[in-house]
């Protein structure tokens, strides 16, 4: 099985060893929660949690 890593910058969930949203190596696999954005320009999640991309998200890194 595939751990998801979460950027500790951006917050965003990848399979990858580089976000592929800020380009940080800076990725952690002790993260909870996680939620879907799927339109960053009218999701006020998106909005408060200062998310410009499209994809899927961890609520807590730690
Ligand atoms: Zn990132």
């Amino acid at each position: 099985m595939v751990r998801e890593m979460a950027c500790r910058k951006c917050k965003f969930v990848t399979i990858g060893k580089v976000c592929p949203v800020c380009k940080s190596s800076d990725l952690t696999p002790d993260w909870r929660g996680s939620i879907l954005v799927v339109d960053p320009a009218t999701s006020v999640v998106a909005k408060t949690l200062g998310i410009t991309e499209k994809g899927k998200y961890a609520l807590k890194v730690t």
